[in-house]
């Protein structure tokens, strides 16, 4: 089948890739140039594993093709997946300008029926918003479908091939037997291809992210409790995860939630929420132990340093807003890094993806090492914000030579206690006793 995919980024790469993978001819449609003749020369935008191996091979075997051009990249296509962004506007409501404005184009352009389908995660009420702009130009019929993506970056091709279940929102038989066809060798191992109706499938979306960002922020709040009262947050976690109407994943507490998905969401899903009278109060509460948990650590950092960190050299394991990728979207690291650097301190980050990803942002503010070990020379302390698997087990020898100090900060939970108390470290986490050492002293 023939299928466009408008917006090159995180999701419409994959989207496009993944489908392009079951033997679609995929044009993929981005206003921004230099994204689209990076692919077209077959260097890839993002880091995603897995991702580069099957779009090269889609590439070179003509069924993936990308242009800057909405026009002819959409030609001959039945099926036009809009993968654009909706940030959060000023309100905190998504904002839905990209969207609009690409189906405002489409609906000059369109020559043949086609089925139009809102993969970005849209606010009730898009997809009839969608199909207004087309309608207000368009000769040919259409139809606009609801079609979520549940895809997890760092995983994002697994997702993409085997999803756990696929949801579709729909009003047209038409549009149902085009999007039976495209989806069938996704779910061939029975996991279900969900239809439904189209506002029920663009608030499955938001209802998910939002559920998601809960259960996070639920530990975290348990976590500050287990720091309080002296309790272990990992031991609770075992003892509430084996529970299986609550389940083992997602308990794992830490610095707060990031990424370009829940922070945005959960936001948008309160604003909509007002709008329709609505007072969404656990979401209004997540956001706000969110905010918190973000800085977790700065207190506990100052505390030690007995409030004063002008000069004091840290080193920060971790960029991206969580492991496997380079998305630094709302990562909590970001807010460590302003926050430190306003009290003076100097910061050394290593990421194994990330890196120029923040440096475009931040620019020299900090630096930026080689590796994980070359980030500790001299530290007064290493932090520790994103939970890479190459962090789990360092050389510790390496790490005690590198720094000035044995103390480490940790967001996320990477270190046993019991070794990290042999191996003399301060060592402070979440939702668990610090590790003390007699011969520890702040300055
Ligand atoms: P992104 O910012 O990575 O990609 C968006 C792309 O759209 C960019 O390449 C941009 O250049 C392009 N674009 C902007 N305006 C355009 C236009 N007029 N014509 C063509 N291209 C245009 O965003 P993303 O992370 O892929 O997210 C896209 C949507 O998918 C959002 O609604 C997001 O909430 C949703 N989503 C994201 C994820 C995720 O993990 N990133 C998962 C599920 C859903």
């Amino acid at each position: 089948m023939k299928i466009a995919v408008v917006g090159t980024g995180y999701v419409g790469l994959v989207t496009g890739t993944c489908f392009a993978e079951t033997g679609n001819e995929v044009t993929c449609i981005d206003i921004d140039q230099r994204k689209v003749d990076k692919l077209s020369a077959g260097e890839i935008t993002i880091y995603e594993p897995g991702l580069e191996k099957i779009f090269l091979r889609n590439l070179k075997e003509e069924r993936l093709h990308f242009t800057t051009d909405l026009q002819s990249g959409i030609k001959d296509a039945k099926i036009l997946f809009l993968a654009l962004p909706t940030p959060p506007g000023e309100d905190g409501s998504a904002d839905l300008k990209y969207v609009l404005g690409v189906a405002k184009e489409l609906g000059k352009i369109l020559d043949q029926y086609a089925v139009i389908v809102d993969k970005s995660t849209v606010p009730v009420g898009t997809a009839e918003k969608v199909h207004q702009a087309i309608a207000e130009n368009s000769k040919v019929e259409f139809d606009v479908v609801s079609n979520p993506e549940f895809l997890r970056e760092g995983v994002a091709v697994e997702d993409f091939m085997k999803p756990d279940r696929v949801v579709i929102g729909t009003d047209s038989e038409r549009a149902k037997k085009l999007m039976n066809e495209l989806y069938a060798p996704f779910v061939r191992s029975g996991n279900p291809l969900i239809f439904m109706d189209i506002r029920s499938a663009e608030l499955t979306k938001y209802a998910a992210n939002s559920f998601l960002a809960t259960k996070i922020t639920f530990m975290n709040e348990i976590a500050q409790l287990c720091e309080k009262m002296g309790a272990d947050v990992d031991m609770v976690r075992l003892g509430i995860g084996s529970d299986a109407r609550i389940g083992k994943r997602f308990l794992f507490p830490g610095i707060g939630y990031g990424g370009s998905c829940f922070p945005k969401d959960v936001q948008a899903l309160v604003k909509s929420s007002v709008e329709v009278g609505y007072d969404f109060k656990i979401l209004n509460a997540v956001m706000d132990v969110n905010e918190r948990q973000k800085l977790h650590l700065i207190p506990k950092i100052k505390a030690y340093f007995n409030g004063e960190l002008k000069g004091k050299k840290f080193a920060l394991w971790g960029l991206a807003f969580k492991p496997n990728t380079d998305d630094i979207r709302e990562a909590p690291a970001l807010y460590m890094i302003e926050a430190l650097l306003t009290e003076g301190a100097t910061i050394t980050a290593f990421d194994p993806e990330a890196m120029k990803n923040v440096k475009e942002l931040v620019g020299d503010q900090i630096e930026f090492a080689e590796n994980q070990y070359d980030a500790l020379q001299d530290a007064d302390a290493l932090l520790i914000a994103t939970e890479w698997n190459e962090f789990r087990t360092p050389d510790f020898l390496r790490i005690v030579k590198h720094m000035k100090n044995k103390v480490i900060f940790d967001g996320r939970n990477l270190f046993d206690t019991d070794t990290i108390r042999e191996l003399g470290f301060h060592y402070e986490s979440i939702g668990r006793s610090a590790v003390t050492q007699n011969n520890s002293h702040g300055q």
